[in-house]
């Protein structure tokens, strides 16, 4: 840890399957890119969504956009881990890319919905004990300190109109309310305390080498 509080360079020793969810506004694509930074060989796993590009997110590095033919297609074949719908649009996590980068003893690093969570959770429950995805599975909830204070984030944000805040608020409700089926929870309150205990949490169920 440096001066800063911010983890530099750390390598695990055990390749983990990170899940992470939050509802929106929660704070967790900042604690994701803060590890990403941080943790050298943990990789993005890159979801699929029937979505539209938002802002500057590009096809193959925010997610690969696609249509709804195309995802239909990749349900039917059965190459998704997992695959939910969120806020209306269809989002999954492709099982190969997955496989492949744990294979290589990489960490992977999700950023999925409830519902895609308890997929997985299902699922690696049902592998051999000593599948890497079994072994390296690690589910972490992040809260905010009240729904309120997700709300003020949500309009300071500026980003959504009125009614996506509204939508995006009773998500969160409902996604608060299964937060319970999470190994591991933890509150958003200081950006900087949650993410040192993002990384006890990591480190202690990876094992690490500065
Ligand atoms: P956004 O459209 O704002 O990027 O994401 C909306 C929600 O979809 C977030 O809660 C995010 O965690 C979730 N999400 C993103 N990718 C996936 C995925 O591959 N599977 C599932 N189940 N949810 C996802």
């Amino acid at each position: 840890m440096t001066g800063n509080g911010r983890t530099v360079e750390k390598r695990l020793l055990k390749p983990l399957l990170i899940v992470i969810s939050a509802p929106s506004g929660a704070g967790k694509t900042t604690l994701c890119d803060r590890l990403l930074q941080d943790y050298p060989e943990l990789t993005y796993s890159v979801s699929c969504t029937t979505r539209k590009p938002r802002g500057e997110e590009e096809d193959g590095v925010d997610y690969h956009f696609m249509t709804d033919a195309q995802f239909d297609r990749l349900v039917k074949a059965h190459r998704f881990l997992e695959h939910a719908k969120v806020h209306g649009f269809q989002y999954g996590t492709l099982s190969a890319p997955v496989r492949e980068a744990m294979a290589e003893g990489q960490s992977v690093l999700m950023d999925i919905d409830v519902a895609g969570a308890a997929q997985i959770r299902e699922k690696v429950a049902a592998l051999e004990e000593n599948d890497p995805l079994r072994r390296g599975f690690l589910d972490i909830f992040v809260r905010p300190p009240s729904l309120e204070a997700l709300r003020e984030r949500m309009e300071a944000r500026g980003e959504d109109n009125a009614e996506t805040i509204e939508r995006r608020m009773r998500n969160a409700s409902r996604e608060l309310a299964r937060s319970g089926e999470f190994r591991y929870a933890l509150v958003n309150d200081n950006l900087d305390i949650a993410y040192r205990e993002l990384c006890a949490i990591i480190e202690h169920a990876g094992g690490v080498m500065a």
